[in-house]
């Protein structure tokens, strides 16, 4: 497969390439066999990388800093790992050169350089090229002397010549002049301001070009390349009359951060980043993938007669709905909806539009999450805008900077300590400490060990069968005795049991006691509590079935107090039910016998 890509970018002149974008179904009836590949152009980025930092290192000291003996090793294994035997001949004339410059000590020595500087005219072949002052004149003398993968630096103007080694270009000040140049190496890295305006640029139909950084795009062609990467350049001809770029190969991938302003033929085009095509002509390829973003903006076809369904690029083997969501139309008829782009067939085409903006709702942000702030978006093609007529596009969610906590003043407390909550009602607590209780047992918090917590105004209605149930913070290990009037309780008249202390007294042992109010006194480590509680006789008149009823409502409000489990709530409502249809009942029961007598 790999062999038919490169047959494929062989094939790919420049003649063909307007036959295949005119008649594109010739090339789709084979498109499937060309998956996207977007990895090729990996290992030629590392070694650019380290050229430059190469170059750069250099250009600092003005001096070479590596011995000629590591250089040596070094152009040896590179020699070998390219596999190239073209270049062992002046290998072996560097190695005999660099051998009688360290014997003798001469200036004049050439020697094989990983940077190499070339002047044009106003330099002289004779010199070494090894630094900034002493360029060679030309490229072909730059080429012989330095490694493979090593830097070519453009000092002053020259005339292009083949590229015969995998090496960086890189100007300081000078340019290739040449209107075509021809790569025969591997591959060949080009950086910013390296060409003269408008270039034809070309391989052997199996190497690759990479445009690391090149801004300033004066080329009118690049092709006969296998694979061209852009990498934050722009690639683009600097003639405004005729401002497209013609561009062939078998794979193109741009990097991020690049812009290609004309039309292009290729087999697979991937996208990372986010990137941008200014179409100006055809475009047509096998297959394409886009992560990230890809702009697509159709410079000179815009206006006020814009229409509806320009082609935009054809994809041989259509495009996914993945990739059609990472690619947008950029230009000020789409801002307001007018235009998006739609697939027809396997082609992106423009389509009129009419944004339907609906509201999305605010998120609140919380203490320790950010909001979201409200906007518009259109249902259909999913643009978000800040307003509801869609005049201010936001390419993304607006966010709103999470509260923060807000701790309050004082102490919050249950029965296991207390802390600091916080005032926008998180749960958060600053501070949580075990409560310290004086000798009254009272926290500093407020918290009071046998406050009551349930039964403060608790009535036995004689005759019931229920006791009465009070229950108090603390534990039942401080629990000591129990006093009513100020008589202590024999403990057979009352149940203690811990959650938190709940003290229940028997019905026998009310049944004793007056109408009327009475104390309740509990005795405890830190002191004495007390709660009041009432005895009430049966209503005279009122039968069984309303002392029952009173009984109902004693059961009710102690579920209530005790309101811990799921379904005290299911039981209330049964048990209000039982006391209504009772007094409805009974209520009834009494007219229908007054009418009767
Ligand atoms: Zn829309
Ligand atoms: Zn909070
Ligand atoms: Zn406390």
């Amino acid at each position: 497969m790999k062999q038919r890509k490169v047959l494929l970018g062989c094939a790919l002149s420049l003649s063909l390439i307007t036959a295949l974008a005119s008649a594109p179904s010739t090339v789709m009836a084979q498109g499937d066999e060309y998956a996207v590949e977007c990895t090729a152009e990996e290992d030629i980025k590392v070694e650019l990388e380290e050229s430059v930092y190469v170059a750069e290192a250099e250009a600092e000291t003005g001096a070479e800093t590596e011995s000629v003996a590591e250089e040596s090793v070094k152009d040896a294994v590179e020699e070998d790992a390219a596999g190239e035997t073209e270049v062992e001949e002046s290998e072996e004339e560097s190695e005999t050169e660099s051998e009688s410059e360290a014997e003798t000590g001469e200036e004049s020595g050439k020697r094989m350089l990983d940077v190499i500087y070339v002047g044009g005219e106003a330099a002289s072949d004779e010199n070494t090229g090894a630094a900034a002052e002493t360029p060679v004149a030309t490229l072909a003398e730059a080429l012989n002397w330095v490694n493979e993968g090593g830097t070519i630096v453009l000092t002053g103007d020259v005339d292009g010549s083949e590229i015969t080694k995998s090496v960086t270009l890189q100007s300081q000040g000078g340019v290739i002049t040449s209107s075509s140049v021809y790569v025969s190496s591997a591959y060949i890295v080009v950086t910013n301001g390296v060409f003269a305006n408008g270039v034809a640029f070309s391989g052997n139909g199996s190497n690759s070009v990479t445009f690391s950084g090149a801004m300033d795009g004066n080329y009118n062609s690049i092709s006969g390349f296998a694979t061209v990467t852009i990498d934050a350049s722009v690639l683009r001809t600097s003639n405004p009359n005729s401002p497209d770029i013609f561009l062939s190969c078998s794979n193109l991938n741009l990097n991020g951060g690049s812009v290609i302003s004309g039309a292009f033929s290729t087999g697979s085009l991937c996208c990372s980043g986010q990137n941008q095509i200014i179409n100006l002509g055809n475009i047509f390829m096998d297959s394409l993938s886009v992560d990230g973003e890809l702009i697509v903006t159709i410079s000179g076809k815009f206006g006020d007669d814009m229409e509806a369904g320009i082609t935009v690029l054809t994809v041989a083997n259509g495009i996914s709905a993945d990739t059609l969501a990472n690619i947008t139309l950029n230009s000020l008829n789409s801002r307001n909806g007018l235009f998006i782009l739609k697939l027809d067939g396997n082609s992106l085409v423009t389509a009129a539009h009419n944004h339907t903006l609906v509201l999305v709702d605010e998120v609140k942000p919380t203490c320790t999450e950010d909001g979201i702030a409200a906007y518009y978006t259109c249902s259909d093609c999913g643009v978000m805008y800040n307003d509801a007529e869609g005049n201010y596009p936001i390419g993304m969610t607006i966010p709103i900077e999470k509260l923060g906590h807000e701790w309050a003043d004082t102490l919050s407390y249950d029965e296991t300590g207390h802390w600091y909550g916080c005032n926008h009602g998180c749960d958060e607590k600053m501070s949580f400490e075990e409560h310290t209780l004086n000798e009254r047992g009272v926290c500093k918090c407020g918290y009071e060990v046998f406050a009551v917590l349930e039964g403060k105004a608790e009535t036995y209605t004689v005759g019931s069968e229920e006791g009465l149930r009070f229950r108090f913070a603390g534990s039942v290990e401080d629990f000591k005795a129990l006093y009513v009037d100020g008589n202590l309780v024999d403990p057979a008249d009352y149940k203690v049991e811990s959650g938190s202390v709940i003290i229940t007294l028997s019905k026998d042992f009310l049944k004793k006691l007056s109408i009327g109010d009475h104390t309740l006194t509990v005795e405890h480590t830190y002191g004495k509590t007390e709660v009041g509680f009432k005895v009430a006789e049966v209503k005279p008149g009122t039968g069984a079935s309303e002392n029952k009823s009173e009984t109902g409502k004693k059961e009710e409000s102690k579920k209530l107090d005790t309101a811990k489990t799921g379904d005290t709530v299911n039981l209330i409502m049964l048990l209000s039910m039982t006391v209504f249809f009772g007094l409805t009942a009974l209520v009834a029961g009494v007219e229908f016998l007054r009418k009767r007598r």
